[in-house]
């Protein structure tokens, strides 16, 4: 009898808990968007695709064009082309993205010694047409003396 009662009172305990779980998360705030009319805000951590930093001092790229990051990628998803002003310094021309092989690893933003990427929290990268996806990042030129020296 005494076996019984307690196998019983062990049941409605092991429910008690499993209710208790199911009536916290019903009380919790929703969290499920109207997506695509809201739009979800990523953690700061999110890989998306790589993103070229800018200097707010000099409006210009944070890249020196060192090439560390194209030499670290697996993939090879990076390829750095870089110039030379009429100066003679050694700037960034083009900083060459290929979406469609990164796999995110980070190793880039690991290897880069001046702060110049990080990964963006764009998660809508879909594309039609593949070639959309490789990309020339530096949007901010400098004028150069060397047109192609990499
Ligand atoms: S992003 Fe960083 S590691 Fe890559 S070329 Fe520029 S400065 Fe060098
Ligand atoms: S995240 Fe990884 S795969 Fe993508 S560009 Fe950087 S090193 Fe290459």
């Amino acid at each position: 009898m005494f076996t019984f009662l307690k196998k019983i009172f062990s049941a409605i305990w092991s429910l008690l808990g499993g209710m208790k779980v199911t009536l916290g998360e019903f009380f919790q705030k929703n969290i499920t968007i109207q997506y695509p009319d809201q739009k979800a805000i990523m953690h700061e951590r999110f890989r998306g695709k790589v993103h070229l930093k800018i200097d707010e001092n000099t409006g210009l790229s944070k890249c020196t064009a060192c090439m560390l990051c194209q030499r670290v990628c697996p993939n090879a998803s990076i390829e750095v082309v870089a110039g030379k002003t009429a100066e003679g310094k050694r700037v960034l021309r083009k900083y060459i993205y290929r979406l469609n092989t990164c796999t995110q690893c980070g190793l880039c933003v690991e290897a880069c010694a001046f702060d110049a990427i990080c990964f963006s929290a764009e998660y809508e990268l879909a594309v039609y047409d593949r070639q959309l996806l490789v990309m020339d990042l530096n949007s901010k030129k400098v004028s150069l003396k060397v047109e192609n020296e990499s």
